[in-house]
């Protein structure tokens, strides 16, 4: 099977998964299979729950820009999801339980794609896929580098829209920090 097609297939167990046992909209991720980046954030908020489409309410419209503008990238080349593939009760932050259904499925999609960079989008992704010690502030716009990947984590752009000044400027810097790597 070819990479997007492995891809396509994943994309549609988790969304007969969310559909049948979490009785949720399902909002796998997109972008493209050859990705050389992968954006992970926390869980869909509610316009993505709307649509089925990752990160497209406000996070999502920052998170587009710093694409476009600091990266020189679409966003279709890049490819885009959360910890989680539903939107948690409340808007609340993810329980571990429910991480734990859901974290197997980002494993397969980063195994299918193989890309070069993981950024991972505030502490949930940092905590679930890196270490769960470890905080955003003390890490962020770091490489870390393991088997043939490259984390890198960075703030979530939630925390870049509610700090305009302090968080948007490190994302932006951790933004040209990863565009200076990838040239
Ligand atoms: N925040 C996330 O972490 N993921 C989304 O898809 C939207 C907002």
């Amino acid at each position: 099977m070819n990479k997007e097609k492995k891809l396509k297939a994943i994309e549609q167990k988790i969304s007969a998964y969310v559909r049948s046992r979490i009785n949720k909209m399902p909002v796998p991720g997109e972008g493209s299979a050859n990705a050389k980046i992968i954006f992970i954030g926390e869980a869909p908020g509610a316009e993505e729950e709307k649509t089925g489409r990752p990160f497209v309410g406000r996070s999502g419209k920052l998170l587009t820009e710093l694409i476009e503008t600091k990266l020189s990238l679409k966003r279709k080349e890049v490819y885009i999801t959360s910890v989680l593939h539903w939107r948690p009760p409340n808007n609340r932050k993810p329980r571990r339980s429910e991480i734990e259904q859901s974290l197997h499925f980002v494993r397969e999609i980063l195994d299918a794609i193989k890309p070069r960079y993981i950024v991972t989008l505030g502490n949930t992704a940092l905590n679930t896929l890196i270490d769960d010690k470890l905080r955003i502030g003390q890490v962020h716009g770091i490489f870390i580098p393991v088997g043939s990947s490259i984390f890198f984590p960075t703030y979530h752009p939630a925390a870049g829209i509610r700090s305009p000044v302090k968080k948007r400027r490190l994302l932006e810097r951790d933004f040209e920090k990863l565009k200076e790597k990838l040239s």
